[in-house]
């Protein structure tokens, strides 16, 4: 787990393989809410939304990735989107054309496209978010132990 200061710039190595990171870094936005809030989704989505917005912190930490991981980052992401993309012609196409089983590859293609696009999107998971600290899971073990272990 990494612990840092909301508005903090790590070191500018790769979070995810401890190398160089391709410079300029980038500032992330990072969300959370305390977990006991998913309650409300089985209650109604639209009500966890509104819920969700109120009570969650964000912080903001600039972050580094090298070449290779920015660049599957991209491609991965850029995958997700031409997934969606291409739904939205299908289903297009399908009315256009009279072509009945277009669209349903279509139905499928937007909803796993937008999903896997958050999915990926997301470098770091937030594990607790307050004015003094960010919790962060998932940065890769090198660059972690590259940092000084939080006493006490
Ligand atoms: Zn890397």
């Amino acid at each position: 787990m990494l612990i840092t200061r909301p508005g903090s710039v790590l070191p500018p190595r790769c979070i995810k393989c401890n190398a160089p990171a391709e410079l300029p870094m980038k500032q992330r936005t990072f969300r959370w809410h305390h977990p006991a809030y998913y309650f409300f989704i089985l209650v109604n989505i639209l009500l966890y939304a509104i819920v969700a917005m109120a009570v969650q912190k964000q912080a903001k930490v600039t972050v580094g990735l090298c070449i290779a991981h920015r660049r599957r980052r991209f491609h991965t992401l850029l995958a997700c989107w031409l997934a969606f993309l291409s739904g939205i012609v299908l289903i297009i196409a399908s009315a256009a054309y009279n072509i009945d089983f277009l669209i349903i590859p279509g139905v499928i293609l937007i909803p796993v496209g937008f999903i896997c696009a958050i999915i990926f999107s997301r470098l770091l998971t937030p594990a607790g978010i307050d004015k003094s600290q960010v919790r962060l899971k998932g940065c890769g073990k090198a660059f972690l132990e590259s940092l000084p272990t939080l006493q006490g």
